[in-house]
């Protein structure tokens, strides 16, 4: 084998990782059939070690909102206001993509803009994001750029916990001139009513909505964590690893950090001892890897007894200090527990049962 690395896909994770490897000088191959990065996506990016610093390197920060309103069935249950001190990016995402491709590929990087052609390295990883394996069980996801009125530093989430989804409002920019405004729910694959359902939605909520381009792409909120393969000995990262946060649909940060981790496994061996890799990947993306599972728990959950539940309810009464931990991402197990303790919360789910 001639190829130290063959990477399947440049988006987040495969351009992260491409770029964090080739600053090693490893021999790497990298497909893509796509050659500007134009998924669709919010955009937001969670702040994180490894995130915040290509972020900065790539200057695709477009702005950071400080006021992050959670809303259920479009009405406001929390509101966090972090006070200048925001975990919270809106990006330029292709431009942040086209920023590490080309710095992989001044670094040697061998970039190869046709669909992966199941050319294997002595380490091979599958980047492709939701287009990895079929897209049966995948949702579809569409976002808009609207034109309109919006204050900058605000973002709203708004879960639909019956419908399985949720609606976003982000900003597009920094001057409140621009959103990016979005939703999917599981179960909802007809282009026409996802594309109904979000008019309505910027309709009564934008005071003027001029619709300036619109995307979708697949979200993969099903699959369980898959880092390695060992029956084609082939290594996942991002989306392909099942590192999505279902509630949300948060992929951008779990794709770098798994990523990076992948690339210092790799660094740290020699390219044979695909054990040793395997082991300390699995060990570094330990965080993104508990988050995303906790994630599909708790949405689980919600898909399993929303018909016992009046899941709305119970969404509605989860207490402040909860989101703030959800939103600046530190929610850990324990934190489950503690949500389990709270009196109001478990009243909530008592008043709940149907
Ligand atoms: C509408 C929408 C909004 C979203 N909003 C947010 C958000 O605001 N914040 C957030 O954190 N996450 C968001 N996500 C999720 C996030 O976009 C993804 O989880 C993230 O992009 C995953 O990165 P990835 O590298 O794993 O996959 P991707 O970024 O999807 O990259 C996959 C790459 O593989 C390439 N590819 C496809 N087929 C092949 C092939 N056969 N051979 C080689 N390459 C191939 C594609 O061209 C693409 O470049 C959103 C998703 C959608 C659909």
């Amino acid at each position: 084998m001639d190829v130290d690395v063959v990477i399947a896909g440049l988006g987040v994770s495969g351009s992260s990782l491409a770029y964090a490897l080739s600053e090693k000088g490893y021999k790497i191959n990298a497909y893509d059939p796509i050659k500007k990065y134009e998924k669709a996506c919010g955009e937001q990016v969670s702040a994180s070690y490894n995130s915040i610093n290509l972020l900065k390197k790539s200057n695709s920060i477009v702005t950071m909102p400080n006021d992050i309103s959670i809303y259920v069935n479009n009405k406001e249950v929390s509101n966090i206001n972090f006070g200048g001190n925001t975990p919270w990016y809106i990006i330029n995402k292709p431009n942040f993509i086209q920023y590490l491709r080309d710095s992989a590929l001044s670094n040697g990087v061998n970039i190869i803009y046709k669909p992966w052609n199941n050319e294997r390295g002595m380490i091979t990883v599958d980047a492709r994001g939701p287009f990895s394996g079929n897209l049966k069980d995948k949702i579809l996801v569409k976002r808009y750029i609207v034109e309109t009125e919006w204050d900058p530093n605000h973002v709203i989430l708004d879960f639909r916990p019956n419908e399985l989804g949720l609606y976003w409002i982000f900003p597009a920019d920094d001057q409140g001139k621009l959103v990016n405004l979005g939703g999917g729910f599981v179960n909802l694959w007809d282009d026409e009513k996802l594309t109904k359902l979000i008019i309505e939605y910027a309709r009564y909520n934008l005071k003027k909505v001029e619709v300036k381009n619109t995307k979708a792409a697949p979200l993969d909120v099903f699959s369980p964590y898959k880092p390695y393969s060992p029956s084609d000995n082939i290594f996942y990262v991002g989306e392909a690893a099942g590192l999505v946060l279902s509630i949300s649909g948060e992929g951008n940060r779990p794709a770098i950090e798994s990523s990076y981790a992948l690339a210092d496994a790799i660094r740290k061996h020699n390219l044979e001892d695909i054990y040793e890799i395997k082991n300390d990947y699995i060990r570094y993306s330990k965080k993104v890897a508990n988050e995303s599972f906790l994630s599909r728990k708790l949405f689980m959950f919600i898909t399993k007894y929303k018909e016992n539940f009046d899941m709305v309810n119970i969404l509605s009464n989860i207490p402040k200090w909860f989101w703030y931990k959800y939103l600046s991402v530190s929610l850990e197990f324990n934190d489950v527990i503690k949500l389990g303790s709270d009196i109001k919360f478990i009243l909530s789910i008592i008043k709940g049962i149907k």
